[in-house]
């Protein structure tokens, strides 16, 4: 079949002048995609990192049409339905202890969206208007909507929109060198300014190129929010759902954040949903008689039937053991090949927490999305029968966890074949 793919569409992140052509996906499964040239590629990043539990998931597949016969959708004010209270329950047990209400949203984006608007307006509501500032970590990245994009770095991706998006402080990503000055920074920022909420990615940060740091730096910073009524909101969206090798990242961590942002491997990679989880604390500070007191925040799909069922049957799978087991096996396989590539002279640094695993390639230019060797990699891996799609300089492994083991070293040798290739 003939693509006629450009003639009607506009691809996400792609210069569409010089990128090549799209594969022509037309079906997959498991861990496997099949283009429509008869090639068969691993899908070694989990489809932009959402997909769980492979692709096209008998239980999940069967959840969602069989909800498509009953409710397809139903609007979620003055609504509610079977397949969100289930997920809420789901989502609060997971949780640790302290999360009480689930809100409803599209997409990561929109979940960190709703996070931000809850935190200020929890201060505004309690009467202190003048609580609306955010802190935030440097290569942060959030979403690309204006309040997401707000509170990640500035950089290429958002220069044109510069003078719309709204101040954040910045803090540097902890290590064992700055946390202290970190803590004092803070500290002092709590004293003077009126800090509303402070957002992170706990314990890796994506989209910056699987930037890592540890939680007890975390678990200091979150401490001081607490102490001086900093809201905290954790942004789960990547590693939330057994990435990092537990639930979620904020299960390392002592101290608890107050709103945690999940996404994209809610429903297993087959229908867009983000949710936003609050305490009862934050819940308390909006519900009164005073109508104006109101989240006034909802979008046409909340709470979607279809994706509240993907949602639950993924959830479901998540938590059995059998899950369990692939994602600590998995952990353990990204232990053993990092160790076997870590010395290479073509490899700058390994990085690896829970499913993901990172290798920075030594390259001439600096660490970038922009750097160059991504093409070459990109194309080279394709070649190789496997979808890896590095940040720049920056090649990751992020599968699904139902990876098989012949699968996971078919792409542990495309990249450290890639080291000798690409260094030359
Ligand atoms: C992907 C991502 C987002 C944005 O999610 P979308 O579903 O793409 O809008 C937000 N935060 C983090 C940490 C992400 O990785």
């Amino acid at each position: 079949m003939a693509t006629v793919n450009s003639n009607y569409i506009w691809h996400p992140f792609t210069q569409m002048k010089t990128a090549q052509p799209p594969l022509h996906v037309v079906k997959a499964k498991n861990c496997t995609l099949y283009t429509d040239d008869g090639k068969e590629y691993i899908d070694a990043i989990a489809s932009w990192w959402v997909n769980i539990h492979g692709h096209c998931n008998e239980y999940i597949a069967n959840a969602i049409a069989e909800q498509a016969r009953t409710l397809e959708h139903v609007i979620f004010a003055g609504f509610t339905h079977t397949p969100a209270i289930e997920l809420s329950k789901k989502l609060i047990n997971i949780l640790p202890a302290h999360f009480a209400k689930v809100f409803f949203s599209d997409d990561g984006s929109t979940s960190v969206e709703v996070a931000l608007k809850m935190a200020i307006q929890y201060w505004y509501n309690k009467g202190l208007k003048n609580k609306t500032t955010i802190i935030a970590f440097e290569n942060a990245y959030h979403g690309d909507t204006f309040g997401s994009m707000s509170v990640a770095e500035r950089n290429e991706f958002n220069a044109a929109f510069k003078p719309f998006l709204f101040d954040v402080k910045r803090l540097p990503l902890p290590n064992e060198n700055n946390s202290n000055s970190i803590k004092q920074q803070l500290y002092a920022w709590a004293a003077e300014e009126h800090i509303a909420a402070f957002i992170f990615e706990p314990l890796v940060q994506g989209a910056a190129g699987m930037l890592m740091y540890e939680a007890k730096y975390l678990d200091a910073l979150i401490a001081i929010a607490r102490e001086k009524n900093i809201l905290c909101i954790a942004d789960e969206v990547m590693t939330g759902f057994g990435r990092t090798g537990k639930n979620f990242a904020i299960n390392y961590l002592k101290n608890e954040p107050d709103i945690i942002c999940l996404s994209k491997g809610i429903t297993g990679g087959f229908m867009p949903l983000g949710v936003t989880v609050c305490t009862q604390q934050i819940f308390d500070a909006f519900y009164d008689d005073d109508t104006t007191k109101t989240f006034f925040h909802g979008h046409s799909y909340t709470a979607n039937p279809l994706a509240c069922a993907a949602a639950n049957a993924s959830t479901e799978l998540l938590i059995a053991e059998k899950c369990q087991q692939q994602i600590q096996w998995i952990t353990n396989s990204h232990r053993i090949f990092a160790d076997t590539i870590r010395s290479h002279p073509f490899v700058k640094e390994v990085r690896q927490q829970g499913t993901i695993l990172a290798v920075e390639l030594s390259t001439s230019e600096s660490s970038s999305y922009f750097n160059n060797i991504q093409i070459t990699a990109y194309q080279y891996y394709l070649s190789k029968g496997i979808f890896l799609r590095p940040l720049g300089n920056i090649v990751y492994i992020m599968p699904p966890y139902c990876i098989k083991e012949e699968e996971l070293n078919s792409v542990y040798t495309a990249i450290k074949d890639s080291l000798f290739y690409l260094s030359k």
